[in-house]
């Protein structure tokens, strides 16, 4: 039996039999993966308050021939700030299920997991949800490499009049190709300059950009646009928000 120690973050749980759990984590040695942690549901388990989503864990697993199971679980960062109220929790949720949508299992990708834990920290300590989801996307695309075309029509080539977005072709249509474009839905006037400069800015420093309520709705829609048509599926957490935050 192998053992390993690593540092993760809860994305998904699901049950398993009477009593244990099959927790989905992402850590940066071993990228998502799956493991049991027997007992869990137990009243007296040691696992109890431990192994909870958004939560970053340092765990000791055994690995198994179809499922490694957890040994010990020590809470690093319980994300308190997180469940405090349901816009945080939706929030977080969203940015667990884009994580969990868009990684294969066993793929590593450290920076992915820092993205990950300093986006948790900022929509614990952060109000301006929106704002923290749409730096999010716009990293997350960049470091998995489906970042939009958004410095020229996806059809010309031209820079010039970049005002419209398709989503199926991934990027900024002009107003000339606009006709030629059977999905090109209109793109607010600066949103490919926001997403360029949430692009270039590290992470830390892009909490410092002012957005107007307008510039975070168009931004806000292309991303979701043009992240939906990337995964090809409903995503959860995002008809909730829009069914019961943004009422
Ligand atoms: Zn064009």
């Amino acid at each position: 039996m192998t053992l390993y120690k690593t540092e993760a973050i809860i994305l998904r749980k699901r049950p398993l039999g009477e009593a244990d759990q099959i927790i989905t984590f992402i850590s940066p040695e071993h990228g998502k993966f799956d493991a049991v942690a027997k007992g869990i549901r137990k009243v007296k388990s040691t696992f109890s308050g431990k192994l909870e989503l958004f939560c970053r864990v340092r765990l000791l697993a055994a690995e198994g021939k179809n499922l490694d199971t957890i040994s010990q679980a020590e809470l690093l960062n319980p994300r308190k700030g997180i469940n405090k109220d349901i816009a945080h929790f939706a929030y977080a949720s969203l940015v667990l299920e884009l994580v969990d949508l868009f990684t294969e299992e066993g793929e590593k990708n450290r920076t992915l997991f820092n993205l990950l834990d300093l986006t948790l920290e900022s929509l614990e300590r952060k109000k301006n949800l929106k704002l923290v989801l749409i730096i999010f996307q716009i990293k997350l695309l960049r470091i998995l490499g489906y970042m939009p075309e958004i410095k020229k029509c996806i059809i010309c080539s031209s820079a010039i009049s970049l005002s419209f977005f398709s989503p199926s072709g991934g990027g900024a249509v002009c107003g000339l190709c606009r006709g030629n474009v059977k999905d090109a839905i209109p793109a607010g006037e600066s949103v490919f300059k926001i997403i360029d400069t949430f692009r270039k800015l590290p992470l830390n420093s892009s909490q410092r950009v002012n957005l107007s309520a307008m510039q975070v709705a168009d931004t806000e829609k292309i991303l979701e646009r043009h992240v939906k048509y990337r995964l090809e599926r409903e995503i959860k957490s995002l008809v909730f928000i829009k069914e019961v935050l943004n009422k």
